[in-house]
């Protein structure tokens, strides 16, 4: 499980581990218990802001098929707090959070960066270049295999390794793109980064672990205190 920001393949509504997700859009969202009332009139009104941000943003860069945000809460009770973007069947962005992230935000800044952190991985398609690291990795090394007179099995299993390691390779610097991008998406949006990313206070530090998917955390505040100065704002 990867918190806070998981670069999903381009399957929409895809396996899950308690089967389907079950999907409510954003604008809709009241909460499913009396306690969940504030926090969902707070994500309506984030996901309105950032939605129309994430568009600008998405319309200038030009850089993906669709512009066309949509941002959803995954019903289920039981999953883990955690917020990732995704594209449906028609390549339309998806932004999903699960209910126990939504709760697990301190203040609409921190949603508000949450979902600019998501939205930035569309604008600067990430999931399209992921994919094509993968592919790239998966042919040198299946190539290297099939020079060396290797059989069918053996190539598809260094093929499945090299995908993986071209994801590895850029993983971490799309997780630092998004936090740049999504700091300016926060800030324009109308809400502080500077607040909003300390939510990185309390999520689990990866460290520099090798095959860590999102960098050190500190590197990650780096990035939005750069970025916020450019913008004007000070801690
Ligand atoms: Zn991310």
């Amino acid at each position: 499980m990867h918190r806070f920001a998981l670069l999903m393949s381009a399957v929409f509504l895809a396996a899950c581990s308690t089967g389907e997700l079950r999907l409510v859009p954003a604008e809709d969202w009241r909460g499913l218990k009396p306690d969940e009332a504030a926090s969902a009139a707070s994500f309506r009104e984030v996901s309105r802001k950032i939605g129309q941000e994430a568009r600008a943003q998405c319309k200038r860069s030009d850089r993906t098929e669709s512009c066309d945000f949509g941002i959803f809460v995954d019903l289920d009770p039981a999953a883990p707090a955690n917020a990732f973007q995704t594209l449906d069947d028609q390549k339309r962005p998806a932004i999903i959070f699960t209910r126990s992230m939504i709760e697990s935000t301190r203040n609409t800044d921190e949603l508000a960066f949450v979902m600019g952190h998501e939205a930035a991985h569309h604008v600067l398609n990430h999931i399209a270049r992921q994919s094509k690291n993968a592919s790239i990795g998966a042919a040198k090394f299946g190539e290297a295999e099939r020079i060396r007179g290797k059989g069918d099995a053996a190539v598809e299993r260094a093929q499945k390794l090299g995908a993986k390691v071209g994801v590895q390779a850029y993983v971490q610097d799309f997780e630092l793109e998004a936090d740049q991008l999504g700091t300016i998406i926060t800030f324009n949006a109308g809400y502080n980064p500077l607040v909003g990313a300390k939510y990185f206070d309390r999520i689990p530090d990866p460290g520099d672990s090798f095959l860590g998917t999102h960098p050190p955390n500190a590197e990650r505040v780096q990035i939005v205190l750069e970025t916020s100065r450019k913008l004007g704002l000070s801690p």
